[in-house]
């Protein structure tokens, strides 16, 4: 999902900001400003430093921004985006590392603008006269003081979905995605609705409950923030500082939330959209720029949920609710409150010395909000998080665990293996025992070597290939994810898609140029690319079945039509079937499809949890790997004894008679159960499955690309990602990826699944 679910301010959040600056800076005259960061300031002509020494005549909102009127008819424009933040302190005070984008020095004290991201898209213009101040101004109805005629012309104004009108920035003014929803949950109104097609009293009770919600938050807001500015998230104590140890000319919203339980207690369930901040959202914690969302939804006292916090306003009391919702929301609460504790406190630990608290982006939650559930064991097809709360697991580790976790027959054969030494950095016969079974499995290979991450195996291919043909670019396709390699960050789905990096920082130009990019399942650009630059092509990289962009099945004759390119441009065809090998069938997806290609990339099942990874294909090309050819290639840990017998012994259940057979109608009546939930509740969907591997998405159009998965509903992923982790079933928390069943998933798992499914479908509509 795009980093997508942000929290830019709006009308509510912008008002109290503007209301806390007018009381400080109204009159007064900007004494100094200094800009520290180079990418804030947006204009060029007037010259910033012209706003400086010059009174502010006025500070008002304009749409999702705030304007400084100054003297000589000068205004500053600020426009915050995600987690652009305002702070205020004491003359002289230092202004916070690295976050702070510009200061601006008045006799009472300094205005901070900050941005805790490493993308600067906070953006300062300095304009000179009305006329160019309108240009910023999106031109959106103002609601609350809009009357119901012109209220209703806005939303009629194209014909739109509600949700989309209302946050159209040239129909509504400062309304964006949390407004909405809470606007939408007052009316009691679907956001698919469209607005044409509403009838009179549902428009003049949406415009009811527009101007009802926003100014009730205005209202709580500035209550709470009247007698001090709001301050960032950055700014909040840790969870075990006390208010008192606070900032106390700008104290952490935190501390007032905590000291207004009463307000709280009232709190219903959010959606995704609106449970801000997300982890994606919240300023980060400086040190390791590790997010810190106090809570996975925000029904706990300690749980913000506006841009400073958000408690419910007083406007909607909690029989406002239906009797279900105020059930679910008691489930909740009591499930968060219990099950926050320890995997909360685990997290904040991780912050302080893991890169934002994990060791792999998607784990940290960011593309559906919250933060991470830690985890403490898993047995079969469940996983049990650190406060005692059992899952059925969809995930399976991203793949590897076929067989469920912690199969009796894999334990054992790792504590055997572990028991006669944990790693030789030698030969020994546990890894010609997994080759030869791998072997005489995958069509395409029949000499291998074993590395221990799949990352590792699509970049010894890339380097093999290029070696083989003596040519340097490679062809990959748009949303599949080869690992973290240089030259396969590129275009790259899964993490890197959910995080809006498809392109990678710190990729050289040079490298990234090297390799192009194909929408997938779109022969025809292929062959269009490959007939301009085949001669120079020493690979095409695919995924024979994309499960990194969520899942994606080859059309037909895709698989084909690349083979017959390879073969007519003389280039190699890789498969990287690190997510598919002994996953959708016994050898691989090849095994079902029929075509061969050169080399195969294999992960994730062969190690059966343990860091195993290989590559492999004809005895010929092999032979060009060290030591037997020019191209170098070595790994400590390869072939590790340890992670030998754990992927010996997992081929060795998968290679029973029926495995896969057994596999794949376990994912057929989670599909189709799924399907058909999906199909009463009236959400669209894309589902399918491949042997142990699945996959839907929030759609009505098949998906056959990466643009397609883009256009996809991320935001209900996002809340249904939530409603079934709430019903106790483990979803990978993007809707980038694909899902997996294991051997072990039995009828009661998967009832579980298909019962917290219908809830779950249900509630994305109610
Ligand atoms: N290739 C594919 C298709 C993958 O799905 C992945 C990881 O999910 C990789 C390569 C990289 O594997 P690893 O995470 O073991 O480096």
């Amino acid at each position: 999902m795009g980093a997508g679910s942000g929290t830019v301010p709006e009308l509510p959040d912008i008002e109290v900001y503007v209301d806390g600056l007018r009381r400080r800076i109204a009159g007064a005259s900007m004494e100094r400003l200094r800009i520290v960061s180079p990418f804030l300031i947006r204009s060029v002509d007037p010259p910033i430093e012209l706003a400086e020494g010059k009174t502010v005549k006025a500070v008002r909102r304009l749409g999702k921004r705030i304007v400084l009127g100054l003297v000589d008819d000068l205004f500053l424009v600020f426009h915050l985006m995600i987690a652009g933040r305002f702070q205020w302190k004491p003359p002289g005070a230092k202004p916070p590392g690295k976050i702070t984008l510009a200061t601006f020095a008045f006799p009472t004290g300094t205005l901070i603008l900050s941005e805790a991201s490493r993308k600067k898209r906070a953006s300062l213009h300095l304009v000179k006269g009305e006329t160019a101040l309108a240009e910023h101004d999106p031109g959106g109805l103002e609601v609350l003081q809009a009357d119901a005629r012109a209220f209703a012309a806005a939303l009629r104004a194209e014909n739109h979905t509600i949700k989309r009108a209302l946050t159209d920035p040239r129909l509504f003014s400062g309304i964006g995605n949390a407004y909405s929803d809470e606007i939408l949950h007052a009316a009691r109104m679907s956001p698919l609705k469209q607005t044409r097609r509403l009838a009179n009293d549902e428009v003049a009770k949406l415009h009811a409950a527009a101007q009802q919600t926003l100014q009730g938050w205005m209202d709580l807001l500035s209550r709470q923030f009247a007698e001090r500015f709001p301050g960032p998230a950055t700014s909040r104590p840790s969870a075990t500082a006390s208010p008192s140890t606070a900032d106390s000319a700008n104290p952490a919203p935190s501390a007032a939330l905590r000291s207004n339980a009463s307000v709280i207690k009232r709190t219903r369930p959010t959606t995704a959209r609106n449970a801000r901040p997300t982890a994606a959202s919240w300023p980060t914690a400086p040190s390791l720029g590790c997010s810190r969302t106090i809570g996975r939804t925000p029904l706990t006292e300690r749980r913000p949920t506006s841009m400073w916090h958000r408690a419910p306003p007083a406007a909607r009391p909690v029989r406002c609710m239906c009797r279900s919702a105020v059930a679910e929301w008691r489930v909740m609460t009591e499930a968060m409150s219990h099950e926050r504790s320890q995997s909360a406190r685990l997290y904040e630990r991780a912050c302080r010395v893991l890169v934002g608290g994990v060791n792999s982006p998607v784990r940290a939650f960011t593309a559906v909000g919250g933060e991470p559930v830690f985890l403490e064991r898993a047995a079969g097809p469940y996983l049990f998080d650190a406060d005692g709360r059992r899952y059925v697991d969809l995930v399976g580790s991203w793949g590897p665990a076929i067989v469920g976790h912690a199969h009796p027959a894999v334990v054992d054969a790792v504590k055997a293996a572990a028991a006669r030494g944990l790693s030789f950095g030698a030969c020994s016969e546990s890894e010609v025992e997994l080759a030869e079974t791998i072997a005489s499995a995958v069509p395409s290979i029949d000499v291998l070597r074993f590395v221990s991450s799949g990352t590792e195996a699509t970049m010894s291919a890339i380097r093999l290939a290029r070696a083989a043909t003596k040519r340097n670019r490679l062809l990959k396709f748009i949303g599949c994810y080869h690992g973290h390699v240089d030259a396969l960050l590129v275009g790259a789905g899964s993490g890197a898609a959910a995080f809006g990096v498809p392109t990678s920082d710190g990729v050289p130009k040079e490298v990234a140029g090297a390799t192009l990019l194909a929408p997938y399942n779109d022969l025809a650009a292929v062959e269009q690319i490959m007939s301009a630059h085949g001669s120079r092509i020493a690979a095409i990289l695919v995924e024979p079945l994309a499960g990194n962009m969520g899942y994606v099945e080859p059309a037909r004759g895709f698989l084909e039509g690349l083979r017959g390119q390879c073969d007519e441009h003389g280039s190699l065809l890789i498969f990287d079937e690190v997510m598919t090998g002994f996953r959708v069938a016994w050898g691989g997806h090849q095994n079902r499809s029929g075509v061969k290609p050169d080399l195969t990339c294999l992960g994730k099942v062969i190690g059966g949890g343990m860091p195993v990874a290989a590559y492999g294909g004809s005895r010929y090309l092999m032979s060009l790997v060290s030591p037997l050819g020019p191209v170098y290639q070595a790994g400590t840990l390869s072939g590790n004894p340890v992670a030998m017998a754990a992927g010996s012994a997992t081929l060795g259940l998968c290679g029973a008679p029926g495995f896969y057979e057994a596999l794949q109608s376990k994912s057929k009546r989670l599909t189709d159960g799924l399907a058909s939930a999906s199909l009463k509740a009236g959400v669209a969907l894309q589902i399918g499955s491949c042997g142990g591997m699945f996959g839907f998405a929030f759609s009505d159009r098949p998906v056959r690309s990466f643009a397609d998965a883009q256009a996809c509903d991320h935001d209900r992923y996002a809340r249904f990602f939530r409603a079934m982790l709430d019903r106790g079933v483990w979803l990978p928390p993007s809707g980038y990826e694909a899902m997996f069943v294991s051997s072990v998933h039995d009828r009661a798992a998967i009832d579980l699944v298909l019962g917290a499914a219908a809830e779950s479908f249900r509630s994305l509509t109610s």
